[in-house]
C-alpha cells in the first residue's frame, strides 16, 4: 500500500516536471506562475478515472458539462492578470469549476474570491479547501455575472468561461490600475482578452484563440 502511495507520487512529480517544461516551450516565462502550478497538485481537481491524466496539458471533463482548463491556458491567463507585479492583492474569479485556477491564484494573491453557479462544483471544492485548510480563498455559490459587490475593488478579474460581453459590473469592480482576463466572443471563436483600467478608459489587448464553455447566467442548486 505504502509503495504504491509512493510510486504515484513519484510518477506525477515527473509527469509535473514535463508539464512545467512544456509550459515554458510554449511561452510561460513569469517563475511564480510557474511555481505556483509547480506547487498545485491537479490530480486532486480531476476525477479518479483521470488521474493518470492530470498533469498533460489539456482541458478534462469534471462532470456538470463542464471542464478543468488547460494548464497552459491557467499559466498565460494568471501570467497576463499578474503582468509586471509580483503579487496581487485582491482578486475575483468567475467560475471556480473544479477549482484548479482558484489553488494556483491562491498562491500569488493575498485573497482569491471565486464564484461558481453550479451548486455541486460549488460544494466540491469548497470542501476541498476547507480540508487543506487554506484560509485565503472566499467562496460564493451565486451568479457570478454581477460579480462581487461587497468585496470590491478587485486589482485583478479572472473570468473562466466565455461570453460575448463582459459583464458591466465586472469593471466597475476593477481597481484603478487593475486588470480584468477574459475568454472573449461567440462559441466556436473566442479569444484571451485583457482589459486594463486606466483612470477612465480601459485599454484592450485581444491575443491567443481559446475554446471555453459558455458563461451562463442563474444557478444551479
Ligand atoms: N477555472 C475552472 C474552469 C471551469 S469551466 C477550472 O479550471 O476548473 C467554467 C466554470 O464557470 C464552470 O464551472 C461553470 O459552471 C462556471 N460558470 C459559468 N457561468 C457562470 C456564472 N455566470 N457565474 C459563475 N460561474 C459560472
Amino acid at each position: 500500500m505504502t509503495a504504491t502511495i509512493s510510486q504515484t507520487g513519484f510518477i506525477s512529480k515527473r509527469a509535473k516536471q514535463r508539464l512545467i517544461d512544456t509550459l515554458r516551450q510554449k511561452g510561460i516565462q513569469n517563475e511564480a506562475v510557474l511555481g505556483a502550478i509547480a506547487d498545485s497538485p491537479r490530480h486532486d481537481f480531476v476525477e479518479e478515472a483521470l488521474k493518470s491524466r492530470a498533469y498533460e496539458d489539456k482541458a478534462l471533463p469534471i462532470g456538470y458539462r463542464q471542464t478543468i482548463s488547460q494548464p497552459y491556458v491557467v499559466a498565460l491567463m494568471t501570467e497576463q492578470l499578474l503582468g509586471k507585479q509580483s503579487r496581487l492583492r485582491a482578486v475575483l474569479e468567475i467560475g471556480t469549476g473544479s477549482g484548479f485556477q482558484t489553488s494556483v491564484l491562491s498562491k500569488l494573491v493575498d485573497r482569491v474570491y471565486t464564484i461558481e453557479r453550479v451548486g455541486p462544483l460549488f460544494r466540491r471544492a469548497r470542501k476541498y479547501f476547507s480540508e487543506q485548510g487554506i484560509d485565503n480563498i472566499f467562496l460564493r455559490h451565486a451568479d457570478g455575472t454581477a460579480g462581487w459587490p461587497t468585496r470590491r475593488p478587485f486589482d485583478g478579474v479572472i473570468v473562466t468561461a466565455a461570453t460575448p460581453q463582459i459583464p458591466q459590473a465586472l469593471f466597475a469592480q476593477l481597481s484603478e490600475g487593475g486588470t480584468l482576463v477574459a475568454p472573449e466572443g461567440a462559441e466556436g471563436k473566442q479569444k484571451l482578452s485583457t482589459w486594463k483600467k486606466i483612470g477612465r478608459q480601459f485599454q484592450h489587448q485581444s491575443f491567443e484563440d481559446v475554446t471555453f464553455v459558455p458563461l451562463v447566467t442563474g444557478v444551479e442548486h
